[in-house]
């Protein structure tokens, strides 16, 4: 029935990059003769996922929507890809997303532009946009991303599904092709609270191959899921009430804090006085760690080689050329450029400390509450075009998302009404480390 649907509405969508139909009927016939054998099922069994392109997945492309990656088809599974294996899931595809992970609305993809299934017209956000369009589509019940700076939230709140970031460590990043190390996670899309707590119990769990991988013990999401949290303390934050905040947006945001308030919650009206540094500092060090990250793309080891040069230098010049688009080589210069002789203490050091900063806030704001609500982005989903000739506007859209990167923080998108134009607008919950419990507890109690 995907396959049927992905095939009737992608076209005009364009989540997918690469979708294997054979692989995927495979993988369903698999499933149902262990059912018919009367072998114990996975607790995913049976349900498709599609999964962002930047997860290697064996004998399928893996391109990270780069020219550069155009022709890698991993030989090993992505830790994740591995969990949903085991827990049943058919793989039907893989989704779209900005190139290498690098953008907030899919169109720096070198393949194609993903567009919102609520309006056409408009971006589907990013850079999980085509995993977050193929849920909203109604292709696949569910989906994979990854959340550097708010690539699963804010194309969640984008296309009106639920995506959630989790706690740095959380989840295993052995396969997932690296954009800022000390950043990325991966994390679920659903339709609902429900289907995201089930994703994250499937692909959570200490991985060895990940050095930053937390042993805990798993929490059992989809048990607790409908026990509402008592005498819960909402946080709302000064500083996110401010000019660019579209009015619809705020709107929304406020009448999701009363209906917290209508379910028992206090409200409480907490400070993160280092906020305004969030931007600088994240597009600093994701840059910094990104042109370390890319550089092993060098016509050697990986990807593109380009036909014609002059030499080994050349070849390099001429393969990074010609494989990388323009946001990623401007990030490898920025971050090239500040992890520089010189200037590496003026700005990569000092972001670090400015990061250290960031977290403390969160820190002490979490001693007076249990979680923090706001907006997921400024504004809902923006015309396609809009702002793709204007790179430092289409970085202020991070603005609510990328402290929870930096802070190490999970978060959650979660629909919370509509603009005037009638597009989905998304609620962010933040809530201390390692309490996704808590976290997707208090999503389902809105819900
Ligand atoms: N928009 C942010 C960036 O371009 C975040 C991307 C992400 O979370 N992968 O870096």
């Amino acid at each position: 029935r995907c396959l049927a649907l992905i095939a009737q509405r992608d076209g005009a969508i364009g989540a997918f990059l690469h979708v294997d139909r054979e692989d995927a009927l495979k993988q369903a016939a698999e499933v149902d003769a262990r059912r018919g054998r009367g072998e114990a099922l996975g607790p995913l069994a049976g349900i498709p996922i599609a999964i962002k392109d930047v997860l290697c997945q064996t004998g399928q492309p893996t391109t990270c929507a780069s020219r550069m990656l155009k022709s890698f088809v991993p030989p090993y599974d992505a830790h994740a890809v591995t969990k949903l294996k085991q827990a049943g899931a058919v793989l039907l595809g893989r989704a779209n997303m900005d190139e290498f992970a690098m953008g907030s609305s899919c169109e720096n993809s070198a393949y194609k532009v993903t567009r919102n299934p609520w309006n056409l017209d408009r971006t589907p956000g990013g850079s999980s946009g085509g995993s977050a369009a193929a849920v909203a589509g109604g292709m696949t019940p569910l989906s994979l991303g990854t959340d550097t700076g708010g690539s699963i939230r804010q194309p969640a709140s984008f296309c009106g599904v639920v995506g959630m970031k989790p706690t740095y460590g959380r989840v295993s990043r052995y396969g997932l092709v690296a954009y800022a190390s000390s950043l990325d996670q991966i994390g679920p899309f659903a339709p609902d609270v429900f289907g995201a707590a089930a994703l994250l119990e499937a692909i959570e769990g200490h991985d060895p191959r990940d050095s930053t991988s937390v042993n805990r013990p798993a929490q059992g999401y989809t048990k607790t899921l409908e026990q509402p949290l008592a005498g819960l303390r909402v946080g709302v934050v000064r500083e996110h009430f401010v000019e660019g905040l579209d009015a619809d947006v705020a709107g929304a945001t406020r009448q999701a804090i009363d209906v917290y308030k209508s379910l028992g919650a206090t409200v409480v009206d907490i400070s993160l006085p280092h906020s305004k540094y969030c931007i600088a500092a994240y597009y600093l060090i994701a840059s910094c760690e990104a042109s370390s990250n890319l550089a092993r793309y060098d016509g050697v080891h990986y990807g593109h080689r380009a036909a014609n040069f002059d030499g080994m230098i050349d070849m390099y010049a001429a393969s990074r050329g010609e494989g990388f688009g323009e946001e990623v080589k401007r990030r490898i210069m920025l971050g090239t450029f500040a992890l520089s002789s010189g200037y590496y203490e003026a700005y990569y050091l000092k972001a670090l400390k400015v990061r250290r900063l960031i977290r403390q806030d969160f820190d002490k704001a979490f001693e007076q509450v249990d979680l923090i609500v706001s907006p997921v982005s400024p504004t809902p989903a923006f015309p396609l075009g809009s702002l793709t000739t204007d790179p430092l506007a289409m970085y202020l859209m991070d603005i609510y998302t990328i402290s929870a990167n930096l802070a190490g923080l999970p978060g959650i998108s979660i629909p919370c009404g509509f603009s005037s134009d009638g597009l989905p607008i998304g609620l962010q919950l933040q809530a201390p480390p390692f309490e996704e419990e808590r976290l997707l507890r208090a999503a389902r109690m809105y819900e």
